[in-house]
């Protein structure tokens, strides 16, 4: 991908990171110094093992997986197929959210032990303590905001998913991309109307995002017969 630098590669999948990602830990270090960038790296490392969760499970049913790419609003696997059977994508979708499920139960305890209910619940980047709850939440976010039942979230795929058994994946992908198209709406009027300039931005994303789903179902379906890659997306 134009752009991107190859950090390394794992299991045979190439992580790339894209140059515009280097704006964060640029913009969190001016604000908030070494505990910035810090928390870039924890949300960076977090974002890397939602989608390798994705990849290995798309590779269990023998999906080819090209790279994962980092961008400021989040990862993207590239994978080389779309998933046949519904159960798959429902599987593969569920893996990356897992991860963050996960890993916010095993930090709980010992975050809430060692910082105490009245840090942990107060997460800023005054303090180091308060930067490490700042980071614990970074995994509730990710879960909740993948799952949100919307594509391109994860949550999307899954309701697709579990659409398509019943109405088949055209009309499945429709409704799927109808709800993306809600969300981003209404992200962006709450972003316009509260001056939340970084959630208008998600907002166009996720619609861009979302059509381009649908689209690729259409050319799936029958009109364009070329396709060669599918892509998990997240915000
Ligand atoms: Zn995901």
């Amino acid at each position: 991908m134009r752009g991107a630098i190859r950090l390394f590669t794992i299991f045979g999948i190439s992580i790339y990171i894209h140059i515009t990602f280097l704006i964060l830990p640029i913009l969190f270090f001016i604000s908030a110094g070494v505990k910035g960038i810090f928390l870039v790296f924890f949300v960076f490392s977090c974002v890397i093992m939602h989608e390798l969760f994705h990849s290995l499970t798309a590779m269990r049913f023998g999906i080819k997986v090209g790279a994962i790419t980092l961008f400021p609003i989040g990862g993207v696997a590239s994978i080389k197929s779309l998933p046949e059977k519904p159960r798959q994508e429902f599987l593969i979708a569920l893996a990356g959210p897992t991860f963050n499920i996960l890993l916010s139960i095993i930090l709980f305890y010992p975050l809430y032990k060692i910082l105490g209910g009245e840090v942990l619940f107060n997460p800023s980047l005054q303090t180091w303590r308060h930067t490490f709850a700042y980071a614990f939440w970074v995994n509730p976010t990710l879960a909740m905001f993948n799952l949100l039942p919307a594509f391109p979230m994860d949550g999307g795929r899954i309701l697709r998913a579990f659409l398509a058994q019943r109405l088949g994946l055209r009309r499945a992908t429709q409704i799927a991309v109808g709800i993306g198209h809600f969300f981003a709406l209404s992200f962006g009027l709450i972003g316009i109307v509260y001056g939340h300039f970084l959630l208008v931005i998600i907002a166009i994303f996720i619609y861009v995002a979302a059509s381009g789903e649908g689209i690729q179902v259409e050319i799936k379906e029958g009109t364009i017969d070329d396709i060669s890659r599918g892509k998990i997306k997240d915000a």
